[in-house]
């Protein structure tokens, strides 16, 4: 498969629960949607990825959605990404520009921006009545690391992840990917320790994807007695907003903050951006009036 995709594999006799995927076009967009600076672009890329691979991992149909927040006092804010069981997944930062100066030369400092005093959570709308809610503390700020210590802690589930963005001295995305590797009930003691001694032998997740590496030639890195390929399915950035849906959100705001925007607005078009993808959407002055009457009744 050519472009972004993400790939659902097993190993060890189905202990072994592994994904991995390239996501180089879509954290390219997210990067041109939000204008985001480097730093900011990789920790924006790496939860969007985390997303998209515990949303392989978890979500059962493709209906459900998951929601990733990372806060770690850091500089950019707040990180906030959507993904769904299609391998749909947008997000947003709440400072885009950003930048902390590199620990490791060539490296960006994701943790920088990021911050580490604060909590990574996550919440699952599997359609139930109450949605499923983690919340665990950050430990480092660089992500992927954020993402294995949830999986340990809240779902009880060892896992190994590795996220990597790489960003080109023009401050686009040449190359984004990772992988999620979970450990089952049932495995030996040589088993994992054999899976921990392959992952932590492998080169950093940016390297692996700027070689060139597809999500199933990392797998087999990590696998190298082999791994049984389930599933390949396409992922992409995609936001749901339209005007439709905004002209019902300001409905909902009730008819007496409807009348005080128009005033506001006088003739002039009212403009809505999603902080999702940046779009904007545009009411005119009827097309508000026309809101104004629904949310009268
Ligand atoms: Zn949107």
């Amino acid at each position: 498969m050519t472009g972004d995709y993400l790939v659902r594999a097993t190993a060890l006799d189905g202990k072994v629960r592994a994904f991995a995927l390239r996501a180089t076009e879509l954290v390219e967009e997210m990067r041109a949607r939000h204008d985001t600076f480097p730093a900011a672009t990789a920790a924006l890329g790496r939860t969007a990825m985390g997303s998209l691979l515990l949303a392989a991992a978890s979500l059962k149909e493709e209906d459900q959605l998951l929601t990733i927040e990372i806060r770690g006092g850091g500089p950019i804010g707040r990180i906030l990404c959507t993904a769904t069981g299609r391998g749909e997944v947008r997000g947003m930062v709440s400072n885009p520009h950003v930048h902390a100066d590199s620990v490791q030369p060539g490296k960006l400092n994701v943790a920088g921006v990021v911050g580490s005093q604060g909590y990574l959570s996550i919440t699952k709308d599997l359609g139930m009545r109450e949605p499923y809610r983690g919340t665990v503390e950050l430990q480092s700020g660089e992500i992927g690391d954020d993402f294995a210590y949830y999986l340990a802690r809240s779902e009880q589930t060892p896992s190994a992840v590795g996220l990597g963005v790489f960003v080109t001295s023009e401050t686009l995305v040449d190359a984004a990917g990772g992988f999620l590797v979970q450990l089952l009930p049932g495995l030996s003691e040589e088993e994992i320790v054999a899976v921990e001694r392959e992952v932590a032998a492998l080169p950093h997740p940016t390297r692996l994807i700027r070689d060139g590496l597809t999500p199933e030639q990392v797998l087999g890195r990590i696998f190298p007695a082999g791994f049984e390929l389930l599933d390949t399915y396409p992922v992409r950035f995609s936001c749901p907003c339209s005007p439709e849906r905004y002209a019902a959100a300001i409905v909902s705001l009730g008819s007496d903050e409807i009348k005080r925007i128009i005033e506001e607005e006088e003739n002039d078009y009212t403009e809505v951006v999603c902080h999702f993808c940046n779009e904007k959407h545009r009411f005119s002055p009827a097309d508000m009036q026309q809101i104004l009457e629904a949310a009268n009744g």
